[in-house]
């Protein structure tokens, strides 16, 4: 069958398959299932009775085990193999079969059967699976917004191919994802992403240097993972959802806005050619962007609170200020100048972020490591091939641990 005979074949199981989840539940797998997405992801299964089939994290084999005797999956993954070892003992009775490694990771993917993979890994790990499972056909509902910025161009050339949907999970994307469903193909003009601005929004570089990695941690709005919450005090987090919009809605950077809009409460909007604006509003609660990436196109069953909307008060938004947090400026120009130097941007910032949670550089340093990686590897803007991107940011990894290393 062609390319375009598959992808039409696909969208057929697609219709079929969202009219069974009218009827039964959806079958799943949680990637990623004992972080802070992936357990939000187990706790709206839960209370929406899906049908967890696979479950899988890195190290983590207790939370696993308690995963897997709630929701009697047929499969669990653990990336870390002494993890998987644990897994298998501590599981032995209940008759869940263990997949060891990353490659046991995908293994576990491409074998079991489900309706939706929700693909909650942290960091360039998620790639492999988000790739894994477009081969398998299922729809995918990504939190995992590395794919898209080391990967962009290849996932979105992968989803053509195999007519896999990608749902986006992140809450901006999601929020996009549903206000564009307002206007037709290629009506919208500008997509403008909010941001809450961080802990640390209205200071400048001066006052940045003695910020901790303690009072980074301490994110005004979300509850998150480690890494996440250090890029959202940066802004990097913020540019990596403008790549990460880019690469999935098919806009150029020059479409996409930031705006900071500290309330929370408007998840991103969407400006159509008529210049109108459409907003996507809730709580602040990923549990709802889990819940409609799974049911799309349904919107069934509450499983988070309303909005009261009398609470909110004044509701603003305001540019960001990109001169200081430049994180965000890096992500733009990685975006325009393309190939490897999104990958690029991403390797070196989980190297520095990484040595900022030890201790061993100031938040500053993050964007004196950024900006230095990046200069260094402009070339790599030239890359195409998805093998020469991943060693590029490879080695970009290495450049940045060794300048924060100070060598
Ligand atoms: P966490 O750090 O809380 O959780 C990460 C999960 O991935 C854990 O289950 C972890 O297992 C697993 N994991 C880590 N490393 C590997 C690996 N090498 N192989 C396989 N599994 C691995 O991250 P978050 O939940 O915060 O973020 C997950 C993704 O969602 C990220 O891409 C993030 O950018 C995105 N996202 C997160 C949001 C949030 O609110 N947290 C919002 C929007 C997007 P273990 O527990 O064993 O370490
Ligand atoms: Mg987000």
């Amino acid at each position: 069958m062609t390319s375009d005979g598959r992808a039409v074949s696909r969208a057929c199981e697609n219709e079929k398959r969202t009219k069974s989840c009218l009827t039964s539940a959806p079958g799943i797998m949680i990637l990623g299932a004992t972080g802070s997405v992936g357990s939000q992801a187990a706790d709206v299964a839960q209370k929406r009775g899906y049908d967890v089939r696979a479950v899988s994290a890195n190290r983590n084999s207790k939370a696993v085990e308690d995963l897997c005797r709630l929701f009697r999956p047929e499969a669990a993954a653990m990336a870390d193999e002494g993890a998987a070892a644990d897994l298998k003992v501590r599981v032995a009775d209940i008759g869940t079969k263990v997949y060891s490694g990353s490659d046991g990771l995908t293994e576990m993917i491409r074998s079991v059967s489900a309706d939706t993979v929700v693909n909650a890994v942290s960091g360039a790990a998620g790639l492999a699976p988000t790739l894994a499972a477009m081969e398998s056909g299922m729809r995918l509902a990504l939190a995992n917004k590395e794919s898209l910025v080391i990967a962009g161009d290849a996932v979105m050339s992968e989803a053509r191919r195999t007519g896999t949907e990608i749902i986006p999970v992140d809450s901006e994307h999601s929020a996009i994802f549903q206000c564009l469903k307002s206007g037709g193909d290629g009506e919208a003009r500008e997509l403008i992403l909010t941001a809450s601005g961080g802990p640390f929004f209205g200071m400048k570089r001066a006052e940045l240097g003695s910020i901790t990695p303690e009072r980074a941690l301490d994110h005004p709005v979300w509850k998150m993972g480690a890494e996440i919450t250090v890029d959202s005090a940066t802004l990097m987090n913020k540019g990596f959802e403008v790549i990460e919009a880019s690469k999935l809605f098919g806009m150029p950077g020059g479409s996409i806005s930031v705006l900071v809009h500290r309330q929370g409460v408007v998840h991103s909007l969407v400006r159509f050619a008529d210049n109108s604006y459409i907003a996507q509003m809730s709580k602040p609660d990923m549990r709802l962007c889990v819940e409609y990436a799974v049911d799309y196109p349904h919107r069934t069953f509450p499983v988070i609170d309303r909005l009261d909307l009398t609470s909110v008060g004044p509701i603003t938004f305001e540019k960001p200020d990109t001169e200081t947090f430049v994180p965000l400026s890096l992500a733009y120009h990685a975006l325009k100048a393309g190939g490897a130097l999104p990958a690029v941007l991403h390797a070196a910032n989980s190297a520095a972020v990484s040595a900022f949670l030890k201790k061993n550089i100031g938040f500053t340093g993050i964007f004196d490591i950024l900006e230095k990686t990046v200069a260094r590897f402009t070339d790599s803007a030239s890359c195409s091939e998805l093998p020469d991107i991943l060693s590029a940011a490879a080695e970009a990894e290495r450049y940045a641990a060794s300048l924060a290393a100070g060598k």
